[in-house]
């Protein structure tokens, strides 16, 4: 996708601080961070939300997951734990549209969110 900012970070047009990087995913922390873990895990196939990923290609939604809880045992996160976000679309403030999951943690979050 030409004009999307996350396309670009896979293909490195844009600067990003890598945390992993695999055939199928991309994780980078995020630019303006919650939270003093933050970090963005997507598949490097665009899709622009939830809503479009097809069926046959829902197993990038669990290996994302399993590879956050990873990053965070290996950034300390296991014993107090993180919070995984799936913002989609509008109501829940999904602002790029390629989808991504926020890695958050380091400090105690609030429930429910704002
Ligand atoms: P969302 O509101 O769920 O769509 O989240 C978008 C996230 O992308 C926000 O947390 C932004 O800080 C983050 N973000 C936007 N541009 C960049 C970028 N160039 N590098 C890293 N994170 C970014
Ligand atoms: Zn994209």
């Amino acid at each position: 996708m030409e004009d999307c900012i996350f396309c670009k970070i896979i293909n490195k047009q844009i600067p990003s601080k890598i945390v992993f990087e695999d055939d199928e995913m991309l994780a980078f922390e995020d630019i303006n961070p919650q939270a003093p873990v933050h970090i963005l895990i997507i598949p490097k196939e665009h899709y622009a939300s939830l809503n479009e990923i097809p069926e046959e290609k829902k197993a990038i939604l669990g290996n994302i997951v399993m590879r956050a809880r990873k990053i965070a045992a290996e950034k300390g996160l296991k014993e107090n734990g993180y919070r995984i976000v799936l913002n989609t679309l509008r109501d829940a403030g999904q602002d790029v549209f390629h989808i991504h999951f926020h890695l958050l943690g380091g400090r105690k979050m609030m429930w429910p969110p704002g």
